[in-house]
């Protein structure tokens, strides 16, 4: 059984990483795949996200990440993945989750969508969270993996003090 969990991951979080490592102890292989959004200014750029991804699941053997543009059933159909995995942190997901199960099943009626519900010490996490603590110098240690962290501070530091010409 193989899953692709995919998502924008701008940037990666502990509630992201949490649901990659009990997806992946459910299925053989476990895709997860980055949004390249071409209508969306990412913060981090593709290559960074992927990076972020990879180095925090190092330790997991069946997972692998890629990236994609485009449909998610077409990107799950190249991966002849069956099962796309998504995480449910709120009943404010829940509306949003099941339209996009509900088009991408319309799309395609192969796919599943599986989900799994947030580590409860996780529910209050996303992306967005995670950038505004982090642009006001706050600690995102306990929300993020390290590498993201590292960049976080990176980034809103230079972002905040550019270098001087
Ligand atoms: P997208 O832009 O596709 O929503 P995200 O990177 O924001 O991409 O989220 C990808 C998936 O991970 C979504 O299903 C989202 O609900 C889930 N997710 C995000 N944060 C958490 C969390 N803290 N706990 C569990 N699932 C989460």
């Amino acid at each position: 059984m193989k899953a692709l969990y995919p998502g924008s991951f701008d940037p990666l979080t502990l509630g992201h990483l949490d649901l990659i490592e009990r997806g992946a102890s459910l299925v053989d292989e476990l895709v997860v795949a980055v949004l390249q959004n071409p209508g969306k200014s990412p913060t981090f750029p593709l290559e960074q996200r992927l990076h972020q991804i990879r180095v925090s699941t190092a330790h997991l053997s069946n997972v692998t990440v890629t990236s994609f543009d485009g449909l998610t059933v077409e990107c799950a159909r190249r991966h002849r993945a069956r099962l796309i995995l998504r995480g449910l942190r709120a009943m404010s997901d829940f509306e949003y989750e099941l339209q996009i199960a509900h088009t991408n099943r319309s799309l395609d009626p192969d796919f599943e969508t599986i989900f799994l519900s947030t580590a409860a010490h996780y529910s209050f996490l996303s992306s967005s969270v995670v950038k505004e603590v982090a642009r006001f110098g706050g600690s995102v240690d306990h929300m993020v993996p390290p590498v993201v962290a590292e960049d976080l501070g990176r980034f809103f530091n230079s972002a905040f003090h550019p270098p001087s010409r």
